[in-house]
């Protein structure tokens, strides 16, 4: 029997001075890849500049749990996996807040202000941190903004962003981290399946369409339009793949992947 699924996977945007967006797929064995764009002369990303990847450092399913994981992928029972992930991935990050920056609004913290917005899950929390392993790309104070969320820490975005970033720079880079949050806690057998069969990953298209995926909900779905403007590259992209809450599933599918229940 399957879910009824709507989205996506585990990720990461980021942004140089010069803009980027990054990404993260969990494999297995594989620390999970990021992605940050060249440099260019624009504020926000540019899909004409191109996009390449970078090497992030996660290891969601190494180490502890690995043991408890297989378990559950051989027990076959419906449900088996996520569950592990939900019992096994609410361990808090070993870092917490390391970094003092601008406000991201002029009245409310990154959190505060996430958690007035509609329907966000109240067990959501955010950490402010310049550690490249853990928001997915920050390397020098040159960066933009940058934002993660590894599925090791299911409740947790993580964040950094610095003095030079709008505040609508900053609540799209928010909203696309919650966004992959939603795609896994929403959606997580449309995930574990491209896990399983070990794509989504690097700079592969599926990857490539979960990212695009994850903004797609924050222009459409979520009705944030204002902030198409911070990235117009991904907000025409969504257009013109006629995007739909279905259409992460259809590209899977279209890709010979069969979404299981997990
Ligand atoms: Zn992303």
């Amino acid at each position: 029997m399957f879910k009824k699924i709507i989205a996506v996977t585990t990720v990461a945007l980021t942004m140089t001075v010069l803009t980027g967006c990054s990404i993260i797929m969990p494999e297995l064995d594989e620390p999970h890849d990021g992605y940050t764009p060249p440099p260019s002369t624009t504020v926000m990303p540019d899909d004409t500049a191109g996009w390449g990847w970078e090497e992030g450092v996660h290891g969601f399913f190494n180490g502890e749990g690995n043991s408890n994981l297989e378990e559950a992928t051989a027990s076959g029972d419906v449900g088996a996996v996520e569950s592990w992930w939900l019992n096994n991935t609410t361990e808090q990050p070993p870092i917490t807040d390391n970094v003092q920056l601008v406000p991201f609004t002029a009245n409310a913290d990154a959190l505060t202000w996430l958690k007035t917005q509609k329907d966000v899950d109240p067990n959501v929390q955010i950490f402010l941190t310049n550690d490249p392993a853990y928001n997915c790309a920050y390397s020098s104070p040159d960066q933009l903004i940058a934002g993660c969320y590894l599925p090791k820490y299911s409740n947790t975005i993580f964040l950094w962003w610095n003095a030079s970033t709008t505040e609508d720079q900053r609540q799209y880079m928010l909203l696309h981290e919650y966004s992959h949050y939603i795609q896994w806690h929403d959606t997580f057998d449309l995930q574990w399946s491209m896990v399983d069969a070990k794509v989504g990953s690097g700079g592969d298209s599926l990857n490539q369409d979960m990212e695009l995926d994850a903004s797609c909900r924050v222009f459409n779905t979520w009705g944030y339009s204002a902030l198409r403007a911070t990235d117009p590259g991904r907000a025409e992209d969504c257009d013109a793949a006629g995007w739909s809450e279905s259409w992460l599933t259809a590209k899977v599918n279209e890709a010979g992947i069969t979404v299981q229940d997990w």
